[in-house]
């Protein structure tokens, strides 16, 4: 076992997630920084246009939510995907409200963070909304397959962005921290615009999630070794595989569900994002 490179400072619900996925992948990721050595997926360039039409959605729906016109905006949705992802963006009756109204109390890409242990947690959202006395979170999704929600609610997403817009979202309410109650998370899926799932949140809820986010981050903390996952089925996308001597061809991505653990990994770049430039 090599003592890891990098201390690390800021916590994410994409290390997190690796880090309960599996230890030594977070290892890799987050402490030895081990660049990627292998490709996620097959087919590989199908899959990297997918992600990159994904990272360029989002970047046209924040310019529309920051006031870009509608129409303007059109004209840079110039691929299948991306074309019909931002008509389906426009038409989704989901999400009305948010078009129809003025863009006050509505933060694109806003990032929080809040101490948590030794660490910070950090969190990019695609969107909080505010309106009504609620707060409410939204997240973009490109998946090809809409995930079952309770894959989706166990997910640490889920848990790191509604437990932190309570404990760090105070500026948004006149200076009191919401109540989990006032809070709700919405995963709006561009290829499945009428099938978003809502993940409303209770004060029981953000206590069980604030202890175990906090329990992973003191486990972190102190760990000593970063054992392999037991699940092989995780090692499958995985781009450690041929590190860890797992296979070295990646699952195909048509192959099944084999969950949803390899569309997921695209996300990571967004957080990974956030917490080079924080
Ligand atoms: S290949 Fe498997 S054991 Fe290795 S880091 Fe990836 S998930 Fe963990």
């Amino acid at each position: 076992m090599t003592t890891p490179s990098f201390q690390l400072t800021t916590l994410s619900q994409s290390s997190l997630q690796d880090y309960v996925d599996c230890a030594q992948r977070f290892k890799l990721r987050y402490l030895d920084r081990l660049s990627y050595p292998a490709l996620e997926t097959e087919p590989t360039l199908e899959n990297e246009k997918h992600q990159q039409e994904g990272e360029y959605f989002h970047r046209l729906v924040q310019q529309h939510l920051i006031g870009i016109p509608a129409e303007q905006i059109a004209r840079f949705a110039n691929t299948p995907n991306l074309g019909r992802w931002w008509e389906n963006f426009q038409n989704a009756k989901e999400l009305t409200g948010l078009r129809g109204r003025d863009r006050s109390g509505l933060y694109p890409e806003a990032t929080l963070s809040a101490p948590l242990g030794k660490y910070r947690l950090l969190a990019k959202y695609d969107l909080i909304a505010i309106e009504n006395g609620k707060a409410l979170i939204y997240d973009w999704k490109t998946y090809r397959r809409r995930p079952r929600d309770e894959w989706l609610s166990a997910r640490m997403q889920t848990r790191v962005y509604r437990a932190l817009l309570v404990n760090a979202g105070a500026h948004w309410n006149n200076g009191r921290a919401f109540e989990p109650e006032q809070i709700e998370m919405i995963y709006w899926f561009a290829d499945f615009p009428n099938e978003p799932a809502r993940f409303a949140y209770t004060s029981a809820q953000f206590k069980r999630d604030w202890e175990l986010l906090t329990k992973l981050a003191d486990e972190i903390d102190s760990a000593a070794s970063y054992p392999l996952t037991e699940d092989r089925q995780k090692c499958l996308y995985c781009t450690y595989r041929s590190y860890c001597e797992r296979g070295i061809r990646a699952g195909d991505m048509d192959q099944a569900e084999a969950e949803m653990e390899a569309e997921s990994l695209f996300d990571i770049n967004f957080e990974q994002i956030g917490e080079i430039a924080f």
